[in-house]
């Protein structure tokens, strides 16, 4: 076929099927008379609206800067055309001072006039355009727009099947979301001014009672993305149960942790609401005397539970509380329960617990306002033995992933030191130690720092050796008591000790703000614990560093899932590393 220019008569035709060829001389006639109408590109997202709109060459487009009601009526305006000869290129009749299209963007049209202050708090709703889902309604969110949605905060949420189909959409800000007012009261008064991905994300699927599995990174604000639905749970009970019927010694919720500490800290955040609504959150941990904990709960009730596996058993055998009303079960930091060996026990709660037959059959249906108990589980990443623990114990649960989990923490700068292994390891470790505390120290002087170590003999002398040069240190490991490990950590919070020397004990799910910088005075043996470990810093969109040391012979195993983490998030690999291969 002959490679000959098309008539624009012919291209510009709606209804062209076979393109017709025009010689030279023609074309040159064409140019120098009155051109012909013709359609103009318009932004893909815009296209369709207008596509069988007839419109000049010369349209230009409004400035939508400050509009609010996108105007898609094409403005027709003609020009006129010199001879091709008079000039190189086309030349337009309209005076360029009159030119609004600059800075059009093709796909969304820039609004920033707009914000309100509750845009300004949030970084993404100060976004940009009037197509864009921040410009928009609730009811006027389109599949599109939740799309984007998802994507602008990272989150991936699917069910079971795979599929979209009954999921809950997102939260855009929690006056719009069902929360319960006096909940949305507490969170604004606490300065929790927008939700986190995680809770914009499972707090609706939950509060449609169906089973999450959440898995989101430490400091995601995963805490308060199940104790939100949990109060609202609990305030949408019938209060005529809660008033006369309940029993003091039955729990309504249960919350499992893997240590101590976390439970503490979950009890610590859930008191904020417990007092404001009149709940009684209480903690079932090691280390805390029976009969403290019989007394606590004849005086106060027990509306909310929150322990560690073994201890919740023991406390159960020993009906200090009961499961009989309890349909609502959280478990927090699910693997790292199944690492600490905790698999069997979670087993045996479960099997404490009502089932759904015994829930339906009884008034507890309607009570409760639900067909079936509720379980969300997070965890940091999904093993073979949680995928287990899932289909055994979840119903259709709604899976949430948030961008990034598991993945090279973006707030962190990650440091590395290769040492020989020698005869005067220890020495040289803790005087590099002592260096990168001081610089740290010189350029963050209210900074917190936590050195983790893998035995608690070596996190023992670290702190001795470091009073010695005047750092004030604390520790935690798991042969102190539970007391002097509460009394360590709260010294650390306080600043009044601003290192903490630790083992694996802390690096899950403590929450301490201001911590700047984490040192891996020892790299654990699992690669996973290095992530949990690191992300104690750089935490609530904060920054923060880690430094770690890398024994040459020892820490060979940690070197390939090092590499594959830092390349998978775009971290520059030490040379050390970027040249190990397997
Ligand atoms: P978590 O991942 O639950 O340990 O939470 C990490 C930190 O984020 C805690 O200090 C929370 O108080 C804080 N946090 C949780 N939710 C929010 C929120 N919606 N806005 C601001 N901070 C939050």
């Amino acid at each position: 076929m002959s490679k000959r220019p098309i008539s624009i008569d012919e291209l510009l035709k709606d209804d062209t099927t076979v393109p017709t060829y025009i010689s030279r001389s023609k074309r040159i006639k064409e140019t120098t008379t009155e051109p012909q109408q013709q359609k103009l590109p318009l932004p893909k997202s815009q296209s369709s609206t207008i596509s069988n709109t007839t419109i000049s060459n010369t349209t230009k487009f409004k400035s939508q800067r400050n509009d609010t009601n996108l105007n898609l009526e094409p403005k027709i305006r003609h020009h006129s055309y010199e001879p091709r000869t008079k000039r190189n290129k086309f030349q337009f009749d309209w005076d360029e001072s009159e030119d609004t299209s600059k800075g059009f963007d093709s796909n969304y049209l820039i609004n920033d006039e707009e914000d309100d202050d509750e845009k300004l708090k949030d970084p993404l709703l100060k976004d940009r355009s009037i197509g864009h889902w921040t410009n928009k309604s609730l009811e006027q969110m389109t599949n599109r727009d939740w799309r984007i949605f998802n994507e602008d905060y990272g989150i991936i949420i699917k069910n079971t099947n795979n599929t979209k189909s009954s999921i809950p959409n997102p939260i855009r800000s929690w006056k719009e979301s069902k929360i319960n007012p006096k909940m949305i009261e507490i969170l604004t008064e606490s300065g929790f001014q927008n939700p986190t991905p995680i809770q914009r994300s499972s707090i609706p699927v939950a509060i449609e009672h169906k089973d999450v599995i959440g898995i989101a990174e430490t400091g995601s604000g995963k805490t308060l993305a199940f104790l939100i639905p949990i109060f609202n749970y609990l305030l949408s009970i019938d209060s005529n149960f809660l008033k006369y019927e309940k029993i003091k010694n039955e729990n309504l919720i249960l919350i499992l942790a893997p240590t101590r500490e976390l439970a503490l800290q979950i009890q610590k955040q859930a008191e904020i609401f417990c007092k404001k609504l009149n709940f009684n959150i209480i903690s079932i941990i090691g280390g805390h005397k029976y009969q403290d904990t019989i007394d606590e709960i004849e005086k106060n009730g027990c509306d909310i539970i929150v322990g560690t596996p073994g201890r919740l058993i023991d406390s159960i055998e020993k009906k200090i509380f009961e499961l009989n009303k309890c349909y609502y079960i959280v478990m927090d930091e699910a693997d790292r329960m199944i690492d600490m060996g905790f698999e069997k026990d979670l087993t045996k709660i479960y099997e404490y617990l009502p089932t759904n037959n015994q829930l339906v059959n009884s008034i507890d249906s309607k009570i409760f306002g639900i067909k079936n108990k509720i379980t969300m589980m997070y965890t940091a990443t999904i093993t073979p033995i949680i995928t287990k623990l899932t289909n055994t114990y979840l119903i259709d649960p709604i899976h949430i992933t948030i961008g990034g989990a598991g993945e090279a923490l973006d707030s962190i700068d990650q440091k590395f030191e290769l040492i020989n292994d020698s005869a005067n390891l220890e020495q040289i470790k803790i005087s590099k130690l002592i260096k990168i505390i001081q610089s740290h120290n010189y350029k963050n002087p209210q900074s917190l720092i936590i050195i983790f170590a893998n035995f608690k003999d070596i996190v023992d002398q670290i702190s001795e050796e470091l009073n010695l040069k005047n750092f004030k240190t604390t520790t935690i490991h798991g042969s102190k008591s539970q007391e002097l490990r509460e009394t360590s950590l709260q010294q650390f919070k306080n600043h009044e000790t601003p290192i903490l020397v630790a083992t694996d004990v802390a690096a899950r799910g403590i929450d301490v703000p201001n911590v700047s910088l984490v040192i891996n005075y020892q790299m654990p043996k699992d690669f996973q614990e290095y992530i949990h470990r690191i992300g104690r810093t750089g935490r609530a969109g904060n920054f923060g560093e880690s430094f770690s040391f890398i024994v040459e012979i020892d820490d060979k195993e940690i070197y390939l899932p090092l590499k594959k983490f830092l390349k998978k998030g775009d971290k520059k690999l030490p040379d050390w590393l970027y040249r190990y291969h397997q």
